[in-house]
C-alpha cells in the first residue's frame, strides 16, 4: 500500500508538472503561430430550413501546428484569452472572414465568433468598422456571435449597442447553455438566437413531445422578440425535420455540411442554387 502510494504521489506529481509545462509550451507554440501565419479558417455552411439554400457561413478558425497537426479551437481559445493573443488572433480572424465574404454572392452573411477578451479589448469597435470600410463588405453581411455562457455587463452592452449602430447583426451563440435570460435578451440588441447542440441533439435520442415542446418553446419566445433562430449542430434528417417543423428558420449542422476550406465556398454555394 506505501509502494502504491508513493506511485499515485508521483504520478500526480508528474501530471501537473506536464500540465504546466503543456501550458507554457502551448503559449510559446502560440506567439510563434501568430508570428508565422499558422492560423487558418474553415467555413460552416448555413442553410435556410425552410429551402436549403445558403444565407451564410460561420467562421471556425484551425491551428495548423507544425507538429501536432491540426488543433481544434476548443484546445486552445482558452489560452489566447488568458494571455491576450485572442486579440490580434481574433482581428485577423474578422479580416480574413469578411475579405473572402465579399467575393460571395450578396445574399451570403459571414458571422464571425467574437470572445468576451477581445469584445473588452480597447478599440474594437473601432477596428470592426475599420475591417468593414478596408474590406469593402457591407456591414449587413457581418454577424458577430456573442457566446451566452458568458455574463455580460453595462460595458459590453454598450459595445454592442455600438456595434449593431454600424449595422452588423449580433447573435446570440449557444443559446440555452448559459446565464443570459429572456429579459436580459430584450435589453441587447441581439438579431438571431444560436440554440444549442445540447437541445438539437435531443430530439433524436427522445422522440417525446416533451423535448419537442422545449425546443419549439425557445423557437416561439425567439419569434415573439422578432429574433430569428439558428439550430446548431443539426446531424439527421429526423433533426432538421423537427426543427423546421418547430419554425426554425436556419439549420447548421454536420447534416448539411461540415466546416470546409475557403476554396470550397463557392462551389458549396453554387450546389444549393437551385433549392
Ligand atoms: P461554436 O461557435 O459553438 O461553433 C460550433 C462548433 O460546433 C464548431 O466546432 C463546429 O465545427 C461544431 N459543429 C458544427 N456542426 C456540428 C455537428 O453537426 N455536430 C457536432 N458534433 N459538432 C458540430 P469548432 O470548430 O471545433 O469550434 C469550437 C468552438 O471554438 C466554437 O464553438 C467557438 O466557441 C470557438 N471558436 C471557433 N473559432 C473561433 C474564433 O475565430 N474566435 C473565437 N473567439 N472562438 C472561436
Ligand atoms: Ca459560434
Ligand atoms: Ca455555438
Ligand atoms: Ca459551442
Amino acid at each position: 500500500a506505501k509502494v502504491s502510494g508513493r506511485n499515485q504521489i508521483r504520478r500526480f506529481d508528474s501530471t501537473l508538472r506536464e500540465r504546466a509545462t503543456g501550458r507554457a509550451r502551448a503559449l510559446l507554440d502560440l506567439r510563434m503561430a501568430v508570428q508565422n501565419g499558422e492560423f487558418e479558417l474553415a467555413y460552416q455552411p448555413q442553410v435556410s430550413a425552410a429551402t436549403g439554400a445558403v444565407v451564410g457561413f460561420e467562421a471556425l478558425l484551425r491551428w495548423n501546428h507544425p507538429v501536432s497537426g491540426v488543433v481544434s479551437p476548443a484546445d486552445f481559445i482558452s489560452v489566447a484569452e488568458e494571455t491576450g493573443l485572442i486579440v490580434p488572433i481574433g482581428a485577423e480572424v474578422l479580416r480574413t472572414a469578411s475579405a473572402l465574404a465579399t467575393t460571395w454572392p450578396d445574399h451570403v452573411r459571414i458571422a464571425v465568433n467574437v470572445s468576451q477578451v477581445q469584445l473588452r479589448s480597447v478599440g474594437y469597435v473601432e477596428s470592426v468598422r475599420n475591417v468593414l470600410r478596408e474590406t469593402g463588405l457591407a456591414a449587413e453581411r457581418l454577424e458577430i456571435e456573442v457566446t451566452e455562457s458568458l455574463v455580460i455587463d453595462d460595458s459590453d452592452r454598450e459595445v454592442l449597442l455600438r456595434i449593431a449602430e454600424l449595422g452588423v447583426a449580433i447573435a446570440m451563440d449557444d443559446f440555452g447553455t448559459g446565464y443570459s435570460s429572456v429579459a436580459s435578451l430584450s435589453l441587447l440588441p441581439v438579431d438571431r438566437l444560436k440554440i444549442d447542440r445540447a437541445f438539437v441533439s435531443q430530439l433524436d435520442a427522445d422522440p417525446t413531445e416533451s423535448r419537442t415542446a422545449v425546443f419549439r418553446a425557445i423557437v416561439d419566445i425567439a419569434e415573439s422578440m422578432g429574433l430569428e433562430t439558428v439550430a446548431e449542430g443539426v446531424e439527421t434528417d429526423r433533426q432538421r425535420a423537427v426543427v423546421t417543423e418547430c419554425g426554425c428558420r436556419v439549420v447548421q449542422g454536420y447534416l448539411e455540411g461540415r466546416p470546409m476550406p475557403a476554396a470550397d465556398v463557392d462551389a458549396f454555394i453554387e450546389s444549393r442554387r437551385n433549392y
